[in-house]
């Protein structure tokens, strides 16, 4: 059987520590769906849905098994709709454990037959994330390091300060 993944998030933007995980799931996995949430609870966007799609596909561009979808209700709905049994999730510090666990055990009492795995983030990129991206772009500082060129060129029109 081929075996897909979802990897679900809001990618807000897309960071160096993303697409590490993809690119590690890669040869587990026949394909990998970057599956991005349309409207994240709690949580109020930078980019919009169209946005953060354009700047995944263009930075995964060369990986022919990666494709970028958005979706919007259950993870595991979309999942089973896709046909796919695993979730992908990174995995940084003790912080992520708590919520990550939740919920992976909630998507596991609603669907069973879907597993969440977890990739470790690279030391590399454990304090890599969306969040502190936007922070450091909103107060001009160096971003090359965290994000691919697509990304920080559009945070920094979004903050004003072209190059
Ligand atoms: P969500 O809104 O669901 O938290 P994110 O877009 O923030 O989605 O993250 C999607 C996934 O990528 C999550 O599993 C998150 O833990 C993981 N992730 C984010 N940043 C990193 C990183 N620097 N290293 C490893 N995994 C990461």
């Amino acid at each position: 059987m081929r075996e897909l993944a979802i990897c679900p998030g809001t990618f807000d933007p897309v960071t160096y520590g993303h697409l590490n995980i993809i690119e590690r799931g890669m040869p587990l996995f026949d394909k990998i769906i970057i599956a991005v949430t349309k409207e994240a609870i709690g949580k109020n966007s930078l980019f919009s849905i169209n946005e953060r799609i354009e700047m995944i596909k263009e930075s995964v561009k060369q990986y022919p098994k990666v494709q970028v979808e958005e979706f919007s209700g259950l993870l595991v709905d979309y999942a089973k709709s896709v046909k796919s049994r695993v979730i992908l999730r990174g995995l940084r510090a003790l912080s992520d454990f708590e919520h990550e666990f939740q919920m992976a055990s909630m998507n596991k009492r609603l669907n069973p037959e879907i597993e969440t795995f977890f990739i470790m983030t690279d030391e590399e990129y454990f304090f890599v994330s969306s969040s502190a991206v936007k922070e450091i772009a909103r107060f001009g500082g160096s971003l090359s390091q965290f994000v691919p060129y697509v990304v920080e060129k559009r945070l920094r029109e979004k903050f004003g300060k072209e190059d």
